[in-house]
């Protein structure tokens, strides 16, 4: 089954990839010849996740799924949340959410966070949402060079290490969108594989 992942982002597609079975064909919006930018405009992950699945199969005709992830620190009320992306204003820059947020946390010893992923599968004309939660805490500085966005200073409930000293295999195993993808998976397997 050809299935499209609505993302530009290829670290995610190369985390996925690894993870779903060999009869699911991913496609990438690039293979479907999609250069379209679509706007975030909701303000939720699953109305973002919506957005980005519908304007694929509405426009290019595929089954589909779309993520939306959000950053939910419990001192900042949830902040970055939705606006994780570009938290510290455009373009889009790791580095600059980094230090915003550790700007933000300065003396702060309640640093509990959660990452959250949302995600809408549009299939045969009907649509689900799939969510994965992954808790853990803000670093006082970042430790690591590996993964994207927040890594560096995103350490998981119950591990010394963060996301940014895991191998991607080991991130995926216990991440937001790992645990999102299992579930959305599941769902592939019982529904018609
Ligand atoms: P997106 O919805 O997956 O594009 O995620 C929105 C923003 O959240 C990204 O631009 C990153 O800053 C951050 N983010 C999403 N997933 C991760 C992750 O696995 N690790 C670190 N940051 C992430």
């Amino acid at each position: 089954m050809k299935l499209v992942f609505a993302t530009n982002n290829l670290n995610k597609l190369a985390e996925v990839q690894k993870m779903l079975p060999k009869n699911i064909e991913l496609l990438s919006l690039k293979d479907i010849n999609c250069f379209d930018e679509v706007d975030e405009t909701a303000t939720t992950l699953e109305g973002n996740a919506k957005l980005k699945a519908n304007h694929i199969t509405q426009n290019f005709g595929f089954n589909c799924f779309a993520d939306d992830t959000g950053l939910e620190v419990d001192a900042l009320n949830g902040e970055p949340g939705v606006y994780s992306a570009r938290y510290a204003g455009e373009p889009a820059n790791a580095e600059n959410n980094m230090q915003k947020l550790l700007h933000a946390l300065t003396n702060k010893e309640q640093r509990l966070a959660q990452f959250r992923t949302a995600i809408c599968l549009n299939i045969d004309g009907k649509q689900f949402i799939f969510d994965g939660v992954c808790k853990g805490e803000i670093l006082k500085n970042k430790q690591g060079e590996k993964g994207f966005g927040y890594d560096p200073i995103f350490k998981p409930e119950g591990y010394a290490v963060s996301f940014a000293e895991m191998s991607s295999s080991q991130k995926n195993e216990i991440s937001h969108r790992g645990l999102a993808i299992k579930k959305l998976i599941n769902f592939l397997n019982e529904y018609k594989l």
